[in-house]
């Protein structure tokens, strides 16, 4: 056929949508988004027909069917949300990437209910006035950790913003070179710091910084003292840094606020379950930190938030602050913080129900019999892989105890006709996509951050992908 002929073959719009596999999608999807689907794919045929010389369209041909099957899978995949569920197989318990701690099953509910209705957000229902949203949280965070009074923002980047901006804005704040973090994504604490309009004082060396060195630094203009926990890295061997104990002696000394920038918040010593000693807030306010700021969602597993702590005037004054406006942070935050922070009130209950406490103090056997049962189920279904099952390390992520090595089970897929980086290509690409490492040209998958249904669903999906070739 030629150019012409070919061009006034082209299917009608209304054809296609009359088409039984297309008509059906009418309940589905909204009708414009399926003719603007048509149209476009039609006009994608058009245009190579009209690009191309007589000669090239020899043997070219217009396949209805084939057209349908691009609209369908084209219209199917422009209603995928673009944000959606993974499988979690790296054992990173806390995947900055991946969203970082997942939010407690339990509290699905109480979620629900404040999202999808109207709430007391911001009413007092005793006196039928305006009421405060920090007020929700405030009690049971100082229960929690001991202080006088808490506020929230959007993250812990925009904790130190604010807490430093409020108390220091053109005036000096001490702290020690060897805390300078950088978090994921090169965002450096120094510069959120500067962007509050304080003006940092590093003292000490990388290595070492001694009281002294913090004694001296101190003026007229210095408005606080800072300690920032470094999460996400260690400095080893010849080191020296100063506790935040020391520090608030310091500061009363001097009458000046210590504010201690925690990072990862946890709430309970996770020494007692064999992991890394982090300090916990309320150590850290026990020892008579003036102002702490911790991140929701690393080590406390609940919504990405920023925790403010400390003395009731501190708060009050950030309460006040402009700035406050636009790091406040939505109903679902809050719905979600207070229900996690119920789930502390037992700490036996808050491991079991918290996904992330429990993911990072889950026993090892129960890790093996999950690990065992993946194995099984691969060994039993994937006919081109070699499955085996391997010990090796699970990190808990999210820039906290970096130098934790958790112990786990992987289950190893050594795939026989393809490349590993194939195989971890197609788990990525699955409907639910499954993430994954590869280590040595085999696929790894970490049943430590794995639920059960979890396991079979992966099973389901290597069949699939074996049996596309
Ligand atoms: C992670 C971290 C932050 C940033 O917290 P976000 O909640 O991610 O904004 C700030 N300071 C320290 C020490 C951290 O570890």
């Amino acid at each position: 056929m030629n150019k012409r002929s070919l061009l006034a073959n082209l299917p009608k719009v209304d054809e296609i949508l009359n088409n039984e596999r297309i008509n059906v999608l009418i309940e589905e999807f909204p009708r414009s988004t399926i003719v603007d689907s048509i149209r476009g794919k039609i006009d994608e045929v058009r245009k190579r027909i009209l690009n191309s010389t007589d000669d090239e369209l020899v043997g070219f041909e217009i396949k209805v069917e084939e057209l349908v099957n691009d609209i369908v899978v084209y219209i199917e995949k422009m209603n995928t949300m673009s944000l959606k569920r993974v499988i979690n197989a790296t054992g990173v318990v806390l995947h900055t990437n991946l969203g970082r701690a997942l939010i407690s099953e339990r509290i699905l509910k109480e979620l629900t209910d404040v999202a999808c209705n109207y709430s007391t957000l911001e009413f007092d229902v005793s006196n039928g006035k305006r009421g405060s949203r920090y007020s929700h949280v405030e009690d049971i965070i100082c229960k929690l950790t001991g202080a006088e009074g808490a506020m929230v923002v959007n993250n812990n980047a925009a904790a130190v913003l604010l807490v430093l901006n409020t108390i220091a804005r053109e005036k000096e704040v001490v702290v020690s070179r060897g805390e300078l973090v950088e978090i994921g994504g090169s965002f450096r604490v120094p510069e959120v710091m500067a962007q509050s309009g304080a003006i940092l004082r590093e003292v000490g060396a990388t290595n070492k910084t001694h009281l002294y060195d913090y004694e001296n630094n101190i003026c007229e203009e210095t408005a606080a003292i800072l300690k920032v926990h470094t999460s996400n890295y260690k400095i080893l061997g010849f080191t020296k840094d100063v506790d935040v104990e020391e520090l608030v002696e310091l500061g009363n000394r001097y009458d000046i606020p210590v504010y201690e920038d925690i990072g990862s918040g946890t709430l309970i010593d996770f020494s007692k379950y064999g992991l890394t000693y982090e300090p916990t807030v309320l150590e850290s306010i026990a020892k008579g930190a003036d102002i702490v700021s911790f991140s929701g969602d690393k080590l406390l597993g609940g919504p990405q938030a920023g925790i403010i702590v400390g003395r009731k005037k501190y708060i009050e004054k950030m309460k006040r602050n402009q700035l406050t406006r636009a790091l406040r942070v939505d109903k679902m935050t809050f719905v979600a913080l207070e229900a996690t922070l119920r789930l502390y009130l037992d700490e036996k209950f808050a491991m079991e129900n918290i996904p992330t406490l429990n993911m990072l103090t889950i026993d090892p056997e129960t890790i093996k019999k999950r690990a065992e049962i993946l194995f099984d189920g691969l060994k039993e279904n994937a006919n081109t892989i070699e499955v085996t099952l391997v010990e090796g390390f699970s990190q808990v992520g999210g820039g906290a105890m970096p130098l934790e090595e958790l112990p786990t089970y992987l289950v190893s897929l050594n795939p026989k006709t393809i490349s590993a980086k194939k195989l971890e290509e197609g788990l990525r690409g699955y409907s639910i996509p499954i993430i994954c490492r590869i280590s040595d040209n085999k696929v790894l998958l970490d049943v430590r951050t794995l639920k059960d249904e979890e396991c079979s669903f992966i099973v389901s999906a290597i069949k699939a992908i074996e049996g596309r070739r």
